[in-house]
């Protein structure tokens, strides 16, 4: 064990780690387009983008500017009573490019957050119009949505979430299936508070994909029922599915939509909930028991704002949904899989086997993908690609003949 791993080893705790099974953790030191570079001179594709964050590649040097300019200018100021030009600006460039409706934007930190916002602006938005009774969300089965209480509540219960599971609301779970999604709105009634599904690709459930017609249905059976759309984009935002949101394509416009990972570009931790005048508006009153009572020390944090901005203009600049496209179609292409689906840049096949999320045979998975130069984190037996904008087509090609590889050594 090197120096850094056996320091790892006495104080760090890491996200979705079972550290009685795992103890090698890569040592990375830096980080430079779509590669990261390891501390014994290795260099890796990052072939998923750090858990879907990195955008446009790491490092890239419009981002660092805007975060050290920033820095020098302000740093951060709490966002009640306070207002900044990054924040503004970043809203207003937000609700333009958004789907039409969304006209407000409030930050919060990552995409969990940006969820529970969605939730408790749904739950006391019907509070404050008297409807008291609608306290019962519907979510897809396979949902995830994030790992805070709430977010919790909406995602699929196993395997993650077993530990909490008598604690979380109730929520009704419903296939992907537009007229389910119909039908337990019917059922609840007066007692739904909304619907949250993550548009186009659920992204921990394993790049499962659906139709835009699905999300058009779901559209419709939330009109039918007086409740809103929460489009959870924290995945599929800022050109994933190969438009700039995934809404866009499937041609729907939610009633809030939550956006994080690739917002500052994959830099820094940041994100939005963005919700329609309508629902802003059953919160603006007189009454101080009618006001969002939520925030977080680092709401709208300047720099990250700063970042934001200048990861959306190189987003539009350099068209990343079209890069996106191509590049998830180039690896598609490649690979020799006979079930491989792809919505943008996200690409991803089944192998044979139940392998679960962290068990031996998902590590050895990750092995013998760190043994071509490739990280890769299949999610149980699904293995899939979320590579950032500027990965080369020669990194784009070992990305797929990695893919390859995990397939062919399946049982
Ligand atoms: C990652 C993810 C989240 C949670 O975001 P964090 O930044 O990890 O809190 C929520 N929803 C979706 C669809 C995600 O992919």
């Amino acid at each position: 064990m090197t120096d850094l791993a056996k320091r790892d080893a006495r104080v760090a705790w890491h996200p979705y780690t079972q550290h009685g099974l795992e103890s090698e953790f890569l040592p990375v030191v830096g980080a430079r387009g779509s590669r990261l570079e390891l501390a014994d001179g290795r260099s890796l594709i990052d072939a998923i983008s750090s858990w879907w964050t990195c955008l446009h590649g790491h490092g890239h040097p419009r981002l660092v500017e805007a975060l050290r300019s920033q820095a020098e200018r302000l740093d951060h100021v709490l966002f009640a009573g306070a207002t900044h030009e990054p924040a503004v600006r970043l809203a207003e460039r937000l609700v333009e490019l958004a789907p039409p409706g969304l006209a407000r934007v409030f930050y919060s930190d990552d995409g969990s957050t940006a969820v529970e916002v969605a939730l408790k602006i749904a739950l006391q938005s019907a509070r404050n119009r008297g409807e008291r009774e609608r306290r019962v969300f519907v979510a897809l089965e396979g949902a995830y949505h994030g790992d805070t209480f709430g977010a919790m509540a909406v995602g699929e219960r196993e395997p993650f979430f077993a530990a909490f599971d008598e604690l979380l609301f109730a929520v009704e779970h419903v296939p992907v299936d537009a007229a389910a999604v119909d039908a337990a709105l019917r059922r609840l009634g007066g007692r739904a508070a909304g619907v949250i599904v993550e548009p186009l690709v659920q992204g921990a459930a394993g790049m499962r994909m659906h139709s835009a017609e699905f999300l058009r249905g779901v559209r419709r059976a939330c009109d039918v029922a007086h409740v809103p759309l929460i489009a959870d984009e924290v995945f599929t935002g800022f050109g994933r599915t190969g438009s700039l949101f995934a809404c866009a394509k499937a041609g729907i416009a939610p009633d809030l939509m939550c956006v994080a990972k690739g917002l500052t570009g994959g830099m820094l931790p940041l994100a939005a909930t963005l919700a329609s005048e309508s629902l802003f508006g059953d919160f603006r009153s007189n009454q101080r028991s009618h006001a969002l009572f939520h925030g977080h020390s680092f709401t709208a944090n300047p720099i990250g704002c700063a970042v934001a901005l200048a990861s959306l203009e190189l987003v539009l600049e350099t068209d990343v949904p079209r890069r996106l496209e191509a590049l998830g179609a180039k690896i598609e292409r490649r690979l020799r899989a006979p079930n491989v689906r792809r919505t943008g840049g996200v690409v991803a096949f089944d192998l044979p086997g139940d392998p679960s999320y962290g068990s031996d045979r998902s590590l050895a998975l990750r092995r013998r993908a760190l043994e071509l130069g490739v990280l890769l984190r299949p999610l149980g037996n699904v293995v899939y690609a979320v590579p950032p904008a500027s990965t080369t087509d020669e990194d784009g090609e070992r990305i797929a003949d990695a893919m390859n590889a995990l397939l062919e050594s399946a049982p």
